[in-house]
């Protein structure tokens, strides 16, 4: 029979469940293995896999299910997971600061970049020892930047923004990388390398580097550009060929797409643009489902506390050290796969096996004969 916890320790908004039963285990003096044994069963009759019993959790902490689920997604028959990150990631210290027993790790909405209300940037989630907790007093623009990507998805929903925002990030980074001649000399990654230098300091590029705050120095152009991306009637412009001579529509799409960056009647001629790139490519097509929680969560809610995740931070020391040598964040963002998105090979430079694996599963769908 299970004992009532006596402490009475809320779960924070968007809790995962091994989050909150690792401090209740730190509060009550308990070890977490315990405590999960307690409030799960075993799966299927298989001793090693075990999956958590609601019921048990409300007898364990006197809270009841509904309300315990209002707060932790993983308990809420409603959740659709493919509005959350695919990766629990450190909740804002202010918001959970009236949360005691460690840090609170929480499933974040994919639009969550910035805290409103403390001004900590958030995400995308990063890998590393000490994932990169930035106050951003000094970057009203990526404050303000999270304000317009939240009007974003009220107008075109949330997986749509998801969709142009990884591209746009995408573009972006291939601009940056690119410099002048693709923008006529007026680009603003001087405006990101400024950006950059005060996120990750040069004097600390490997100590301090994050993906995540490379993303940051770009995030107000993207979500200006993810504007862009996601308006159905612009989609349906750069959908038109380059060179159509019925019309000028992906010229105009290029011109706005310079406009918003604040550079007049841009008609980049390079197919390989990015932004001709994405017409091409991804205009077209269906927005991606974004990856989620319950398919990439390894080892979270199984009772088996992960080791640390060797292979990922192998690759991110690696990504760091790349970084420190000449500080291209740009390169290292058009590498970078964004959490929760697909491998997106289309503005690699060069292109690898993940293109020629599309190739070849685009090749199979036209040999296999559709329906009717
Ligand atoms: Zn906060």
């Amino acid at each position: 029979m299970l004992r009532r916890l006596p402490l009475p320790i809320p779960p924070a908004t968007g809790e995962t469940v091994k989050s909150y039963l690792q401090r209740l285990a730190t509060v009550h003096d308990v070890i977490y293995e315990e405590m999960w044994h307690w409030v799960s069963a075993p799966i299927n009759g298989n001793a090693k896999q075990r999956i958590i019993i609601g019921e048990r959790l409300a007898a364990a902490t006197g809270r009841p299910l509904d309300r315990l689920a209002e707060a932790l997604p993983e308990l809420d028959p409603d959740t659709n997971w493919l509005h959350l990150r695919d990766t629990p990631q450190p909740a804002c210290p202010r918001c959970t600061a009236r949360h005691p027993g460690g840090t609170v790790m929480r499933l974040f909405p994919l639009l969550a970049y910035a805290c409103h209300r403390h001004h900590y940037w958030l995400g995308p989630p990063d890998v590393g020892e000490s994932p990169a907790l930035r106050h951003l007093s000094d970057f009203p623009d990526l404050l303000s930047a999270q304000r317009r990507h939240g009007r974003l998805v009220r107008l075109y929903g949330p997986m749509t923004v998801f969709d142009a925002l990884v591209h746009a990030f995408k573009i972006c980074a291939v601009l940056w990388k690119n410099g002048p001649e693709e923008t006529y000399g007026h680009s603003r990654w001087w405006l990101w390398d400024q950006r950059l230098d005060q996120l990750i300091p040069k004097t600390d590029s490997v100590g301090a580097f994050s993906h995540s705050l490379c993303y940051a120095a770009i995030y107000p152009e993207a979500v200006t550009i993810a504007g862009l991306l996601a308006h159905p009637v612009w989609r349906v412009k750069a959908a038109c060929p380059l060179g159509d001579p019925d019309t000028d529509h992906r010229w105009e799409f290029t011109c706005e797409f310079g406009r918003r960056l604040g550079l007049e009647d841009y008609y980049p001629e390079d197919p390989k643009h990015p932004a001709h790139l994405w017409a091409d490519h991804h205009a077209p097509q269906p927005c991606m489902t974004p990856a989620t929680f319950p398919e990439h969560r390894v080892g979270s809610i199984d009772g088996v506390s992960p080791g640390p995740p060797v292979r990922a931070l192998r690759k991110h020391h690696q990504a760091a050290r790349y970084f420190a040598k000449k500080r291209y964040a740009a390169n290292t963002l058009i590498y970078h796969q964004h959490p929760g998105a697909p491998v997106i090979e289309t503005y690699y430079p060069q292109s690898g096996p993940y293109a020629r694996q599309r190739m070849r599963l685009a090749a199979e769908q036209r040999t296999t004969p559709g329906p009717g």
